[in-house]
């Protein structure tokens, strides 16, 4: 059972030092239990003592990472059953499925959709990050050969699916250094699923007919050594599996610690309508699969879901903010406009979409404004003169363009005159007020 926050607070130092961001142990033992500080805080706490509270400071859900380098998939670390009530933590991953029965032109076409749908968003970069590999054939050979094609291929985290213990083992030799999912542990090969895991270091997913028998699988794994457990309850209609994703989410953050682990969830096999399982899938975005396994990738359904997600596992404490930088629209040149505004993501996505409508190369200034719009950052002083133009100095613009002009936000016109003060040799120009009216701006622009 987790340690309240009384117990916690009697193994910390009690020196009240304040290094970790609160001013007494007592508040950060509070925090601790909460699950709003993470003990890492606390730089004076014994290593016999994080032992002892590392239970106390995990999530309901357990954090565990699948796969190897910058495509490695996060999942789990859930805290809350609302996002408003602190965050989403890890966005759920979405995996294509591919088949070793399928012919290699079609595990090709795949492949190539995993690495190529991918989408440039707010300073980030949205994609589908897995391979679920499924062994229909029942061939062990069959199936290394198809991981090691998509291995060889694709640097995306994999899932290995068979529950047949042999094909497994297979697959897994083929790629154990890429510390795959072994999908599924079943009641019937527990056992060995969990053996060739622990040698392999590699997460399970456990698979059951019904939630008791999924918590007895746990239970099982658990008293194997295996700590990264992902879990499939085994239902396959979508009414069932919400109700059990909810299901499970609750019992978790009850401290039910059997179902305290990341699920996944398998819309490839609730319906044959394409739609239908973008829209399932979609749901279960929201609500609460650590994996979601597509039966196949098609931009017009996987760019809606990347946006949904991107929306729902920010923090909505946080606005969201895009990287202060200079970002390059359609190939701008020496004599290509510049213009400035606020790291609003929000203004970046409508400011940047009408520079593309516009189709003129331009360059984009966005100043770190802690994630303000132009007008609140202008109003809070993020967004003046003193603010903008050190960082009009030091982002080397002056470097790309020839001429030395600046187009600043209409809302911003305040600052136009302690502009030219701050920036000698710069003509600052006002431009429009409105986004939309940016296209015809840049149109007339010349340098
Ligand atoms: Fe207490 Fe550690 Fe925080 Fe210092 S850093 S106040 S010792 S919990």
């Amino acid at each position: 059972m987790p340690l309240t926050g009384i117990e916690i607070f009697k193994l910390l130092p009690k020196s009240n030092c304040g290094k970790c961001g609160t001013p007494t142990c007592l508040a950060f033992a509070m925090q601790l239990a909460a699950g709003k500080a993470e003990l890492a805080a606390c730089p004076t706490v014994s290593e016999e003592t994080k032992a002892k509270l590392s239970e106390a400071s995990a999530p309901p859900i357990r954090q565990l990472v699948i796969g190897t380098g910058a495509r490695a998939l996060k999942v789990g670390g859930e805290t809350v059953l609302y996002r408003h009530e602190k965050r989403f933590e890890n966005p759920t991953g979405l995996a294509i499925l591919i088949s070793d029965t399928m012919s290699d032109a079609e595990i090709d076409s795949r492949i190539d959709k995993l690495n190529k749908f991918q989408y440039e968003r707010v300073g980030l970069n949205l994609r589908p990050e897995m391979a679920a590999i499924k062994s229909n054939s029942g061939q062990a050979d069959k199936f290394a050969g198809v991981v090691s094609r998509v291995k060889q291929k694709s640097d995306c985290s994999i899932a290995l699916m068979s529950t047949n213990a042999d094909v497994l083992a297979a697959g897994l030799q083929a790629c154990a250094d890429r510390k795959p999912l072994l999908y599924a542990a079943t009641k019937d090969n527990v056992d060995k699923v969990a053996s060739m895991a622990k040698t392999a270091n590699c997460p399970v997913a456990a698979k059951a007919a019904s939630l008791e028998e999924l918590v007895q699988l746990t239970d099982a794994l658990g008293k194997a050594g295996i700590k990264d457990i992902v879990i499939d309850s085994g239902a396959r209609t979508v009414r069932k599996a919400f109700d059990e994703q909810i299901f499970i989410r609750k019992s978790a953050l009850n401290k039910m610690r059997s179902v305290g682990f990341p699920t996944i969830v398998f819309p490839c096999e609730m319906t044959d309508d394409p739609m239908k399982e973008a829209l399932i899938a979609s749901m279960f975005i929201a609500k609460y699969a650590g994996i979601v396994v597509l039966s196949d990738i098609q931009g017009h359904a996987i760019f809606p879901m990347l946006v949904e997600r991107l929306n729902i596992f920010t923090d909505p404490q946080k606005p969201l903010a895009t990287k202060e930088g200079i970002y390059e629209i359609g190939g701008p040149n020496e004599n290509s406009p510049v213009l400035i505004t606020s790291n609003f993501s929000l203004t970046y996505f409508i400011v940047s979409g009408e520079i593309e409508n516009s189709k003129v190369p331009t360059y984009l200034l966005i100043k770190d404004t802690e994630g303000l719009s132009v007008m609140t950052a202008w109003a809070a002083g993020k967004f003046v003169a003193d603010a903008i133009a050190p960082f009009v100095k030091k982002s080397g613009i002056d470097a790309k363009v020839k001429h030395r002009t600046l187009i600043i936000p209409g809302y911003a016109a305040q600052e136009s005159g302690g502009l030219e003060e701050e920036l000698p040799g710069w003509k600052i120009v006002v431009g429009p007020r409105e986004a939309s009216h940016i296209p015809a701006f840049l149109k007339m622009w010349k340098p």
